[in-house]
This record gives C-alpha cells, structure tokens and sequence, in this order.
C-alpha cells in the first residue's frame, strides 16, 4: 500500500481526528511552518491525535496495513525544508493537541507537552521565578528542539540526531541534558516511561538521537531559579567585525558561566551589518568581554537591557518571524579566529551574486560550543552527541537564507550549499576542521549521524532495533 492510501482506512477508523486534504484541520496543521517551503508539503492525510493511548492506537493500526506508510512527526513546525515524507504523500502526525505546562516545585521539576512551545513554558514558570535551558525563540516546538527530525541518510538506519543550544549552555550543557524523562509511543504502540533509571538505554539514545525510537508525548525538564537576566542585541558596522571577533574568541575560550553570545553578519537589500547577540543569566555580575560587545560603537540599534526570559525569547521570536521562503545550512569548525575573518569575503562575494534575487537576505551566525559546555554535559549524563571534553571549543556556523520566490530555490540552495564548502576548504587550510554538525540547524542533505562517531552511531543503531525492530520509525 502506498502511504497515501494509508489514508482511507485511518480516516474511516479515527474520523474525530483524521484530516483530509482542502479541510480546515488540514491546512492548520501543513500551512502553519515556520518556512513557506515546509509549507509547501501535501502529505496526504494530517492526524491530530488527542492522547498518548490514542496515538498509541494510530500507531499500531498504521503497522499493520499492508505495505509501508511514510509517517512525519510536526510538532512546533520548525523544520524549514520540506520533509522527504510528507512531500511523498505520508500520514503526518501533528502533535498540537498535546499541550499543557506543569510545574512541581517541591522536585524543581516541570512537565511539558509534545506540542507545547518554548515560550508557553517560559511565561508558565516565570511567575514563580523559575525558568529551564530551553530554545532562545519563543516560537520553537520543545520536543521538536530536543528531539529533532529524520533526514534520509545512506546509512542503512536512514536516521539523524541531535539536542539543542540555549541561553544557559555555559552551565547546563545541551538543552537535552535538563530532561529528566520522557513519556513515549513506541512503535509497537505501546506507551512507556523513559529515565535514567527505566529505559535507560532509550532515554541516552532520546537526549540527541532524534525521533527514531519513538514518538515523545510528554517531557519533564529540570527547572532553576531566575527572575531576570541581562542582555539583548546590538547592530553595528561591519568595520567592527574584527574586535567583535577578537571578543568571541576570548569568551569562548575562557566563558563565564552566565555567560552566552551568537555573533552574526547580516546583508539585506537594505542594510549590511553586525549583531551581537549577549546574554548573562547573572545580571548583577556580567562577563566583562560580554559588557565590552555591548558597548561596541557604531551602534546603529541596540535592545540590551534586564528583562525575563519569556521577553528575551519572545523578542528572538520577532526578529525570525514565520512564513517567507527561509532555509537554514550549517557547518562547524575548530574555535579560529582566521576563519571567522576569512569566511567573511566568501559570505560578501556569495551575496554580490544573488542580491539581485527577489527578498534575498544571506545572514552566516557563530556560535560557540564551548569545552566547558561539553564537559557540563557530559557529567550531567549520558546522550548521544558523541562529544568529548578532548574536542576543542567549536564553533557552529548557520547559513540563514530567505527569497520570495521558488523559482530562486535552486540558485540559493546551491549558494548556500557552495558557501559552507569554501569555508570549511577554509578551516582545512586553518587546521580547524570539525567533523561536527549540528543537526538542529542542518539541511536535509547532510549526513549529521556519521559525524557523531561509531562508538555513538553503533549504540543508536543498537537501541532503534530494539525499540523499533521493524523500522516503523
Ligand atoms: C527561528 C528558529 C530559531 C531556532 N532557535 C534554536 C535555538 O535557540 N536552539 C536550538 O538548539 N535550535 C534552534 N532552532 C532549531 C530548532 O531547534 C529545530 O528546527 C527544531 O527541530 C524545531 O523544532 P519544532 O518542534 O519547532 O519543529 P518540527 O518541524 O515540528 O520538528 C522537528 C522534527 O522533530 C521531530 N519531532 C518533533 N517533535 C517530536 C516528538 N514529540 N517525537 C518525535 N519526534 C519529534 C519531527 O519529526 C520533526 O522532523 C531554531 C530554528 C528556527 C527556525
């Protein structure tokens, strides 16, 4: 049976919740991404399922029709391409219906749904002034940040991998390691709790192994105490770039562990600038390099100031709206100084040729991850990035792109795609190279498994034939 197929029977046995083609439900679930690329997907049926148990029978009732259907998970909609599965015509599961905030201070915990977005669970708990390491825009799915998505790999797993950046990385290493436990639909439709103490294979594999063991349902974070912090974005000239960079590098070799920053380069048909993007989550006690980075002059804007976190992620959500043609690409190499210089006249030459494309934005951002972070979030526990405290500090690079026009894919994805080659020529000539890449901002070509190493990629492997041992996922 081809996955479309797959439809009839599923809207004859779940008509409550099966949503055909041209229906209201239909559109809010494949209109509503954050790329109108994504949004560009037919699957041909959306199942918007109500509980876990309910889900659990979807699942079941999909294995055993004839033939394989193509199943693709959305939760908060964030992946900009459009999914190999859905485009093909497969069942997409929009977990959206799964919402709700539930915080249990006597444990310092709060409980998450599957559909539920960062900035629900920050403007949940900042009454109580808690917070968690979570996304940094208020707008992003929780699980689908945790979690992440499948790309088609040639590996015979077919599946990809990884976690989530926040706020906190300094001191609470990825986003994944906050998370205490899972609730999850297996494939054989069964609803298990995963911990470090039930499941734990699962729950390692989970916490950076993507949604290829599973569907999550529920998440219980980790939650601190924060009532304001200190930071903001700052745009300035780009004849700036080489002390900012001088500041990058020094913070990300010795970071404070408040302390988080993301540098960028930003041309529009407009303007062509800096943002320096610093945050502190001690804002009685800011790193001095970060302070520096605010003060940098020209400074044509700036938003620095204490606020919540709800507001910081909320003001991250307006910067990156949704529904113009956005792509993101990304490569990572060594902490280097030379090649956040030297990428730069790649970047220029890159947008001299594709200006004259309709809307065409080209931002390249720096993000550092840093040996203190890898080493907090490897004695937090186990998960599945594969990275070691022996690796230097990195540095992640994302290819932001937007255009109007689809007729303009090809040229930019092929600028995009040609851009991050150049640069990581670059980090071979620099001895920066990292095999590393950070599958949350990665396009669906990339082969990010691989780079988390046999030893990572062989456990994977392992628990997916164990928890899925027919490949439903
Ligand atoms: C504007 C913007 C800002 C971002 N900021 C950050 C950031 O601060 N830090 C960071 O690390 N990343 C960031 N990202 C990357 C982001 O984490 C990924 O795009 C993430 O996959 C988005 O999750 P989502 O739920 O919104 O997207 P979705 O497209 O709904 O989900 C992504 C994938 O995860 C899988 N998935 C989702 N939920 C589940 C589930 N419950 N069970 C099993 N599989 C599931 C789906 O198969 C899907 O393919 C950002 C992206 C954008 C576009």
């Amino acid at each position: 049976m081809d996955s479309g197929a797959g439809c009839a029977p599923l809207a004859a046995r779940f008509p409550e919740i099966t949503a055909l083609d041209a229906s209201e439900a239909y559109e809010r679930s494949t209109k509503s991404y954050w790329s109108a690329i994504a949004s560009e997907a037919q699957p041909a049926c959306v199942i918007v399922p109500r509980s876990a148990i309910e889900l659990g029978e979807v699942i079941r009732y999909i294995a055993e029709l004839p033939g394989h259907v193509e199943v693709a998970i959305k939760s908060g909609g964030h992946t900009a391409w459009s999914s190999w599965k859905t485009a093909n015509g497969g069942v997409l599961i929009d977990l959206r219906e799964f919402e709700g905030v539930i915080i249990d201070r006597e444990s310092s915990t709060v409980s998450i749904g599957a559909g539920d977005k960062w900035g629900d669970v920050y403007l949940a708990l900042e009454p109580y002034g808690l917070a968690v390491a979570g996304g940094r825009v208020a707008h992003v799915g929780v699980s689908g940040l945790v979690l992440r998505g499948k790309h088609t790999f040639p590996d015979a797993l077919k599946k990809a991998v990884l976690d989530g950046v926040s706020y906190f990385s300094e001191q609470k290493g990825f986003v994944c390691d906050s998370v205490l436990q899972f609730e999850v639909v297996l494939a054989s439709g069964d609803v298990v709790e995963v911990s470090a103490s039930t499941n734990p294979d699962l729950f390692a594999a989970l916490k950076g192994g993507s949604n290829n063991f599973g569907i999550v349902t529920k998440l219980q974070m980790k939650t601190f105490d924060l009532e304001r912090m200190w930071g903001g974005g700052t745009v300035t000239d780009t004849a700036a770039w080489p002390s900012l960079v001088e500041d990058f590098y020094n913070f990300s070799s010795a970071p404070d562990q408040n302390g988080t920053l993301i540098l960028a380069r930003v041309h529009t048909p407009m303007i062509s600038g800096v943002v320096a993007n610093v945050y502190s989550s001690n804002s009685v006690n800011v790193s001095p390099v970060l302070k520096k980075m605010a003060a940098v002059r020209p400074q044509f804007m700036s938003t620095i100031r204490e606020d919540t976190l709800y507001e910081f992620s909320k003001e991250q959500a307006d910067v990156n709206p949704a529904g113009a043609r956005q792509l993101f690409f990304t490569t990572s190499v060594k902490l280097s100084k030379e090649v956040l210089l030297g990428s730069i006249p790649l970047y220029d030459a890159l947008f001299e040729r594709l200006k004259a494309v309709p809307g065409f934005v080209l931002s390249m951002v720096f993000q550092p991850i840093t040996t203190q972070t890898i080493e907090t979030s490897n004695k937090i526990g186990e998960n599945a990035l594969g990275l070691t405290a022996d690796n230097s500090a990195l540095v992640i690079i994302l290819v932001a792109v937007t255009h109007q026009e689809k007729a303009d894919d090809e040229a930019v994805i092929s600028g995009a795609q040609a851009l991050l080659k150049d640069i990581e020529r670059l980090s071979i000539r620099e001895n920066a190279v990292s095999n590393f890449r950070y599958l949350n901002y990665a396009y669906k070509d990339a082969s990010v498994l691989q780079d988390y190493g046999e030893g990572s990629v062989d456990k994977l492997k392992s628990v997916s034939r164990n928890f899925d041992p027919n490949g439903f996922f």
